[in-house]
């Protein structure tokens, strides 16, 4: 017999792919979603986005937000248009850094005429999601009706990121969002959890491992280093959140205690320098290590040689720079940007070189140029790759196979359950089969749309 008392997941999309997270938890007459995330796949924005919700928006108590990517808030303004009422609610640079991340995306998918994103991305949509929202700290608790309490706790991902801890008729439920690749050089280790019943994970690294941090930082002084000896141009595709900020106090050490030369080094990227602001103000989420430095008075993020390019001609301007030169750019998957235009004017020349600095979906440009492609195609123009290719996967902001393994260790021995989602199907299967090997947890990969009871 089906317990009133119990709970029920469904993995609306998110599942079996790392992008797009939507889960719906329903139970004891409330209705809560978890993140509402843009799917993203080949095209930067698939157009599975724009199907009707599987659940009515309207009928939703409280969409909670673990983060601020993408693929965890870009369909909060389509909620919005369909009817969604209720609260929405995330720690504070969550609220502040969607805000930037709205702007952008209104800017970029407004002239989706065929999909008539204009009036999903209108400015009172998004006026009224920054009016629906509320924030808590992390380990705040919130305590509704029916029974639920609610709270963060640091995932250690991207700044404010959260994992979504749930208490309901004794039982604790763990939404992890994505998990950091701690220690990372900025945010404070993911906290533990333990004490779980069910866990709704991620796996977007479940089959494979990261290089170590101190490999990552030699490799960036070496590929710097070597392209400063050829006096070529170092394109680097970065992703504006916390990858960019990282690369920038990486460089910024590497800058400061003069172990690479002077060079004029360019953040290209409006979205990324609005974002550093962003990190700036809320130092106080820092770990002990970057709270200490910028005590000393060192500006994290800025450092001799380093240009902010926030204008486009300020941008058309880079390529009269002559190398050797960086430029940090956007898109970090190459499916839009700036980016687009250092790769067509640099890729061709052999003294060149690009940098991936993360994880490239299947379909992408970023992907295609990782293969090896020695042919590809940029804003309708054929051009031949003969710059070098590097890569630094270390620079991921997601734990690796063994890391994820290591943070449900912490509390395998109460877990009935973990839902391995937001990840490639043979990474969820992976990281499923080695909980299960390693500590006997009961793991399970549901598919996009599936249902699960939680017993409660
Ligand atoms: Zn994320």
């Amino acid at each position: 017999m089906a317990n009133e008392k119990n709970l029920k997941v469904t993995f609306c999309s998110g599942a079996g792919t790392v992008t797009g997270a939507n889960f719906l938890l329903e139970g004891n007459g409330k209705k809560f979603l978890i993140d509402c995330g843009l799917i993203q796949g080949e095209k930067f924005v698939d157009d599975l986005n724009w199907e009707k919700f599987s659940y009515d928006a309207v009928t939703i108590d409280i969409l909670f937000i673990t983060h601020s990517h993408i693929d965890h808030i870009g369909r909060i303004p389509k909620l919005i248009n369909e009817g969604f009422c209720g609260k929405i609610i995330s720690t504070v640079p969550t609220k502040e850094i969607t805000e930037i991340m709205f702007a952008d995306m209104a800017h970029l998918l407004s002239r989706d005429v065929e999909h008539n994103l204009a009036e999903i991305y209108s400015a009172e949509n998004i006026k009224k999601a920054s009016s629906l929202w509320e924030t808590l700290e992390y380990g705040q608790k919130l305590n509704i009706d029916h029974g639920f309490q609610f709270s963060f706790k640091d995932a250690g991902h991207i700044l404010g990121s959260g994992m979504l801890e749930i208490i309901y008729n004794n039982r604790k439920i763990v939404f992890t969002g994505d998990l950091g690749n701690s220690p990372s050089p900025l945010l404070p280790n993911t906290e533990v959890i333990k004490n779980a019943d069910y866990m709704i994970m991620e796996s977007c690294y479940g089959d494979r491992n990261h290089e170590k941090r101190e490999e990552r930082k030699k490799k960036l002084e070496e590929v710097i280093k070597n392209n400063y000896n050829r006096k070529g141009t170092l394109i680097i595709p970065t992703f504006s959140l916390e990858r960019t900020q990282e690369l920038l106090y990486e460089i910024n050490s590497l800058v400061e205690n003069n172990i690479i030369p002077r060079m004029p080094i360019f953040l290209d990227s409006p979205l990324s320098i609005k974002l550093t602001d962003v990190y700036l103000k809320y130092d106080k989420y820092f770990n002990e290590t970057a709270k200490k430095i910028i005590a000393t008075g060192d500006k994290l993020f800025d450092f001799p040689g380093l240009k902010e390019t926030l204008e486009t001609d300020e941008s058309k301007a880079i390529l009269e720079v002559p190398p050797p030169k960086i430029i940090i750019a956007g898109s970090g998957m190459s499916n839009g940007g700036r980016i687009l235009h250092h790769e067509k004017n640099y890729l061709p020349d052999e003294n060149n070189t690009i940098l991936l600095t993360g994880y490239q979906a299947v379909g992408t440009l970023g992907r295609l140029i990782e293969d090896g492609a020695k042919k590809i195609h940029i804003m309708g123009e054929e051009i031949t790759v003969r710059a070098n290719i590097a890569k630094i996967i270390g620079y991921s902001t997601h734990k690796d196979s063994d890391h994820l393994v290591g943070f449900v260790e912490k509390t395998a021995n109460t877990l009935k359950k973990v839902f391995v989602t937001m990840g490639e199907p043979k990474s969820s299967m992976f990281l499923a089969q080695k909980l299960n090997d390693s500590f006997g947890v009961n793991a399970y990969t549901p598919m996009a749309g599936e249902s699960v009871t939680i017993e409660c």
